[in-house]
């Protein structure tokens, strides 16, 4: 299966790779960190190079059924046993980084003062929304919810990867907000986020390594889809 670079390392923007399949045009690495998408964030961009051969677009990326990641190019074809040289899309994916953080703070925040669970989510390089789930909510109480989020950012807390047993995560539901114990995925190892002293949530995207990356979270939209479902939009201004 290809080794999946971004897991451990979000800052990671070049590698080398070996081309171990090439089908209907999708190729599949040895290693990547391209981010194939998943948990609200958007696959990355960027380009394979070839050594004396080939620049390639990446314009797709995404996962196999049997959980390889797969990259869609244009601009050339490649061949199984070539060595290639990924370069990530950096402001995309730095973009998407800080954005995914923010949504973690905002639904971190939610979930310890009025108890919030998330139904839905989506990043995107300019914003980001969130669907809370949030018995209780109105409008008086999202000064608070941003104040809080803002205070998180500038308390430069770090934000880390760790790998943790399933026992581990059955045995604390704070970690798996999206829903109940049937949503952790099968499997004996799980990746969580922590936000140093804040917060932890299985997560499989890629994120900032500290808060005060993530800049000024400002609520930019409200609106109220019904009891169980709270959408914020937020926009970011620029980090410190
Ligand atoms: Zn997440």
């Amino acid at each position: 299966m290809t080794e999946k670079l971004y897991l451990s390392d979000s800052y990671l923007r070049e590698f080398t790779a070996e081309v171990v399949a090439v089908d209907a045009g999708r190729i599949i690495l040895s290693r990547t960190a391209f981010y194939p998408g998943g948990g609200g964030q958007p696959p990355d961009r960027g380009l394979l190079m070839v050594e004396n051969g080939p620049t390639l677009n990446v314009i797709g990326v995404g996962k196999t059924e049997y959980g390889d990641v797969y990259h869609e190019v244009q601009g050339g074809l490649l061949n199984v046993g070539e060595r290639v040289k990924g370069v990530i899309d950096w402001d995309l994916r730095y973009a998407h980084m800080r954005h995914h953080t923010a949504l973690h703070i905002v639904s971190g925040v939610a979930f310890k003062l009025f108890g919030a669970k998330i139904s839905g989510s989506q990043i995107y390089a300019d914003r980001a929304r969130i669907d809370l789930d949030i018995k209780g909510f109105d409008k008086s109480k999202l000064k608070v919810l941003e104040g809080e989020s803002n205070r998180i950012v500038a308390e430069r807390r770090g934000v880390s990867v760790r790998f943790i047993q399933r026992d581990e995560a059955l045995a604390n539901p704070s970690l798996y907000r999206l829903g109940d114990e049937a949503h952790i995925p099968a499997g004996g190892t799980l990746r969580i986020i922590e936000i140093d002293g804040f917060d932890a949530q299985l997560d499989g995207g890629t994120h900032v390594a500290n808060t005060s990356e993530v800049g000024k979270i400002v609520f930019a939209k409200y609106e109220n889809k019904g009891a169980g479902n709270k959408r914020i939009e937020i926009v970011l201004e620029k980090g410190s």
